[in-house]
């Protein structure tokens, strides 16, 4: 999968995607990360990626032709299938899971990072596919989003993650909070590990964790049970804790 940034400060995003998992990934040659200065692609002498907003007002604007004249020079290159093109906006589509599920299965990803009040609106409307927003609050640029973006995405790229369950027992992907999870030693300060973890019986661990991501969610986001996809079990034991829940509060 190759996936190119473009921004105007390409060194927040090398720093984290040589590190780590994304790093791994790209020394594997699983992912073909890219930082892409906008400077380059600037037209004028002075290399300017921003100018003052039309009209008047406080900031400066992302300008068209720094942005077009990257995403049409990485568009030419070989590879396979048409790109998504992605500008980071606090106005977009909010991140999540699935959205990042979508996104894991393509083979090219063009994300824009704005700065200062945003982009020339005629990116927006002629050249980008979709706008993301990692939700509602203000950054001053789009680098921190493409990369929250960006590792959401490559965690689910086969061959990224070391151990290739683990995206999917992990929280939203079953469509519930994941299960509590404890290591050595069993007995920390007096505060003990379930005693089942340590039985090592496969079926009653399982149908504990199942127990447990269930009361989580039930819990902490009640919201995800109505389009998680439960077993006539699961509803079983959800209300069975919800009866434990109304005669603890009337106690
Ligand atoms: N004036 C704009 C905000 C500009 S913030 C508005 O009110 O909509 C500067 C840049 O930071 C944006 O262009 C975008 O790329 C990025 N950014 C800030 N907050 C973001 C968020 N929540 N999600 C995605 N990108 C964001």
């Amino acid at each position: 999968m190759r996936i190119d940034i473009l921004t105007t400060f390409p060194q927040i995003i090398e720093a984290v995607c040589s590190e780590s998992i994304l790093g791994k990934a790209r020394d594997k040659g699983i992912l073909d990360i890219r930082a892409v200065n906008l400077r380059d692609y600037a037209t004028d002498k002075h290399k300017s990626t921003d100018d003052e907003p039309y009209g008047g007002g406080p900031g400066m604007v992302m300008k068209c032709e720094p942005v077009f004249r990257a995403v049409e020079a990485l568009t030419a290159t070989s590879v396979p299938g048409k790109p998504r093109i992605i500008l980071m906006t606090p106005q977009g589509k909010l991140l999540n899971q699935k959205l990042a599920e979508e996104l894991a299965n393509e083979n090219h990803l063009i994300v824009i990072c704005g700065r200062y009040e945003g982009v020339d609106e005629r990116i927006r409307e002629h050249l980008v596919t979709d706008e993301i927003s990692i939700g509602d609050y203000i950054l001053s640029g789009g680098e921190l989003p493409a990369l929250v973006l960006v590792e959401s995405v490559a965690r689910l790229v086969p061959g990224v993650l070391g151990d290739e369950t683990s995206a999917k027992t992990e929280s939203f992907s079953s469509g519930l909070l994941e299960y509590a999870q404890y290591t050595r030693p069993a007995d920390f300060r007096g505060y003990k590990v379930p005693e089942v973890l340590l039985s090592g019986n496969h079926a009653e661990i399982a149908r504990w964790r199942r127990r447990n991501s269930l009361e989580r969610t039930l819990r902490r986001r009640p919201d995800l049970l109505e389009t998680a996809p439960l077993t006539d079990e699961d509803r079983e034991i959800l209300a069975q804790l919800r009866s434990d829940a109304a005669r603890g509060n009337k106690e």
